[in-house]
């Protein structure tokens, strides 16, 4: 979420944070700060709303060899500019991302102490107490590792002090931040793109750590001592996180679902099942699986049990991680547990994986981010090779997320000798087939264009489906809420004549969702019901002997691949109409209003 990005070096200092932030533009924000020092003087610059305002109120040629940039996700307060970032207090000055949870006790202590606050946030008891505590004992590190004993909550921080104007601390737990190395230059950043045009070599700082960063020196420490630390190489190029010619990064990101489908599954499926037999780790041992995610990964996680319940006879339950997290724990001792993220930051799902593992159960990381928070906290990680991914709103990550469940679920079919071989032979083939299939759905623009076109008007889209289905249905909803602000609602098709079917009137468009051949006549029952109720109805479907039938308005035919693979199919129709109505509507695709990227608070 939000974005720190800081500079000590002989460069601009003021274009690099300007910079820094604007790559970091894409996690979604309300309002951005630099704060630099300038012939030995501290200046604080802010704006409400877009990065350009803030732009726009700096010069970019001031000398500058030191600052520190926020773009600020509000938790604590207004969006405003009091309440951006950064904050100072005395003689500290600092950017933060996270939530300080007792920042309303340590605020109480601190007035009595005669300090005095200019913002709502929680951030600035963080500037205070260094304050505080640096007129107690004079020295800067001391001070920032004692915030680890009063602090409670997370917080990724970038430090300055008018003591010493030439050094850069930091300090971070429960919220991600990077050092970015370089020859006379160094950085810190809440990610690595913030810095990639800069520098590929980074350390990754653990939780608790702090440092102190000059331009030709970085020292972390832990807790008073000092530690050795290793650099690393970001791998992904600087030009992934480019456009290349699309309109959106969403839209850039869809059509690479064939490509990442392929990089994700060929290390275990090529011509042979080889790679899944040895590259995959056993799971045969587990007598059950809880997944616990966040948004689309859950979703990617329904879609997870189906297919593990049907091919490895496994039972799985899946949770939300924000849920899981509080709830009194069942987990079995021999209950394998998934977690799912993107990012590898998401705060809930880090806390769930903590919790499953202070319970003694086996974790397995199914994750995007090389060398995440999660992906080294998980006993075992598999890694979706979706690569970067920008918009906000998920795609080519949650599908990427899917093939890797379905691939957990074949190997484990397998391994419990559950699967024939002919089944096995037509899998391999539609390997094979599916990016092309892929393709061929994302070439039929114009249909998805006319249906978005045919439902701007209403405020209400229902999604249905049963099964598989119904996980679907989910995800179809979600992308419509999240990009194009159209209020939706995904329901069990069998269960909308228990409620919800008095919603539905003249024109109300209801997407359904039939893929399943098991439960196919039921939903499609249920799509008569609510055709006969007035419905739009629009069908996503493989079936091919629908065509003359009256239950639907509109269809969007998929190509019929195994089950194991036809989610993946299925889901780029509702990822495109909801991406053609949120452009027709004028909507901000890849930064969606109040959402942000790697949800790194909870
Ligand atoms: N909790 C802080 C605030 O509301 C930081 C939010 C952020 O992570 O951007 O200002």
């Amino acid at each position: 979420m939000c974005g720190i990005v800081g500079y000590v070096g002989d460069d601009n200092c003021v274009r690099v944070l300007v910079d820094g932030l604007k790559r970091l533009d894409y996690r979604g924000y309300d309002s951005a700060g630099i704060a630099y020092f300038n012939n030995g003087k501290l200046n604080i610059i802010k704006e409400e709303g877009k990065l350009s305002n803030l732009i726009n109120s700096v010069d970019l040629n001031t000398k500058s060899n030191i600052g520190i940039g926020h773009t600020r996700w509000a938790t604590h307060g207004l969006a405003n500019k009091d309440n951006a970032h950064p904050h100072k207090t005395g003689k500290f000055t600092i950017v933060h991302n996270g939530i300080i949870e007792n920042y309303d006790e340590i605020k109480k202590d601190l007035i009595k102490k005669g300090y005095r606050f200019v913002s709502e946030t929680d951030t600035e008891v963080i500037s205070a107490l260094l304050d505080y505590l640096y007129t107690k004992e004079k020295n800067i590190l001391n001070v920032i590792n004692k915030l680890n004993y009063f602090l409670k909550g997370s917080y990724a921080l970038g430090i300055i002090c008018d003591d010493d104007k030439e050094t850069l601390y930091t300090l971070k737990k429960n919220s991600p931040l990077i050092i970015g190395v370089c020859d006379g230059k160094n950085f810190i950043a809440s990610d690595v793109p913030a810095i990639l045009n800069k520098t590929k070599k980074y350390v990754v700082l653990e939780d608790n750590d702090y440092a102190k960063i000059t331009r030709n020196k970085v020292e972390i420490f832990n807790n008073g001592r000092k530690k050795d630390f290793v650099v690393k190489e970001f791998e992904y190029d600087d030009l992934s996180i480019d456009k290349h010619g699309y309109e959106h990064f969403m839209l850039k990101e869809i059509n690479e679902q064939p490509e990442v489908f392929k990089k994700t599954t060929n290390p275990y499926l090529k011509d042979d099942l080889d790679g899944l037999l040895k590259k995959m780790p056993d799971f045969t041992k587990y007598k059950c699986i809880r997944i616990v995610a966040c948004g689309s990964a859950t979703h990617a996680g329904l879609i997870g049990k189906q297919m593990i319940e049907k091919y490895a006879n496994t039972e799985v339950n899946v949770e939300t991680a924000s849920e899981f997290r509080y709830k009194k724990q069942f987990l079995k001792d021999d209950e394998l547990v998934i977690v799912i993220s993107q990012s590898g930051e998401t705060a809930d799902t880090l806390e769930a994986l903590k919790i499953a593992k202070e319970n003694g159960n086996d974790t397995l990381g199914i994750i995007n981010e090389k060398g995440s928070t999660i992906a080294r906290e998980a006993k075992m990680v598999l890694y979706t090779e979706a690569g970067k991914e920008i918009a906000v709103a998920t795609t080519k990550a949650y599908s990427a997320q899917v093939a890797m469940l379905s691939l957990i679920a074949l190997n484990l079919s397998l391994k419990k000798d559950l699967i024939d071989k002919t089944e096995i032979k037509e899998i391999l083939q539609d390997v094979k087939k599916l990016p092309d299939y892929m393709q061929e759905l994302l070439n039929d623009r114009e249909l998805y264009k006319k249906i978005a076109n045919d439902i701007k008007c209403y405020n209400d889209v229902f999604f249905i489906g049963r099964e598989v289905d119904y996980a679907l249905a989910q995800e179809g909803s979600l992308k419509l809420k999240e990009i194009s602000y159209t209020h939706s609602e995904a329901y069990a098709a069998g269960e909308l004549k228990h409620g919800t079917i008095s919603l539905i009137e003249e024109g109300t468009p209801v997407v359904a969702i039939v893929t399943d051949d098991s439960v196919a006549p039921k939903t499609i029952s249920n799509i008569k019901e609510v055709k006969s109720r007035g419905a739009y109805v629009i069908c996503v479907t493989n079936k091919t002997d629908v065509d003359n039938d009256d239950f639907y308005d509109e269809i969007v035919k998929i190509p019929r691949v195994n089950d194991l693979f036809e989610p993946l199919l299925a889901v780029i129709p509702l990822q495109l109409i909801s991406y053609e109505l949120a452009k027709i509507k004028g909507c901000s695709i890849d930064k969606p209003k109040n959402l942000a990227k790697s949800v790194t608070v909870e």
